[in-house]
């Protein structure tokens, strides 16, 4: 049985999604560990630091949601920490062919780790980081999708 689970990705940054998902993890298992990628191929607009530090606000009523920083594939992650679940968030039926790839490739890699997609609430399963920060970019109010503070965050970014 597995009472630890890491919900890996860029959370480039953070969004109300993610933070949904974060929750519905935080009911079933006894911790989560929010695992921020610092090698994505992404190209992030915040630092692995930034973006590390906008999650623990983020989380900070959540005592058994942990938020680290790492880097190299997930499993090994999981591997040397124990961690046996990995969490993804499944949003449209758009997300599903990569996160199955992915799924299936961790699977390879790493037999002892299940990936365990949850889904958002309906009003958050069309956003992203990425199309949030085009919305802000081009001057929309994007308050109903991430915290306060992500928010001035990102606007003061993007004003760079
Ligand atoms: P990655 O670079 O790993 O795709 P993201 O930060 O974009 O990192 O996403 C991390 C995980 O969170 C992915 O499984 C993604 O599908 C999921 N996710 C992103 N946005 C949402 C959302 N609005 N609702 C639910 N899951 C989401």
């Amino acid at each position: 049985m597995c009472q630890k689970a890491m919900y890996p990705g860029s959370f480039d940054p953070v969004t109300y999604g993610h933070i949904d998902i974060i929750q519905r993890a935080s009911r079933i298992f006894e911790t989560v560990v929010v695992g921020v990628a610092s090698n994505s191929q992404k190209k992030p607009l915040f630092s692995v630091k930034e973006r590390v530090e906008m999650l623990k606000k983020a989380t900070a009523d959540m005592d058994t949601v942990v938020v680290e920083a790492f880097d190299g594939l997930v499993v090994d992650y999981a591997r040397k920490h124990s961690i046996g679940v990995i969490i993804r968030g499944l949003r449209m039926v758009s997300d599903f062919e990569y996160e199955f790839q992915l799924a299936l490739t961790n699977r390879k890699l790493s037999h002892d780790v299940e990936t365990i997609f949850l889904m958002p609430s309906e009003q958050y399963s069309y956003i992203s980081s990425k199309l949030l920060k085009e919305a802000a970019l081009l001057g929309a109010d994007v308050s109903d999708f991430m915290p306060k503070d992500v928010q001035k965050k990102l606007k003061e970014r993007l004003k760079r």
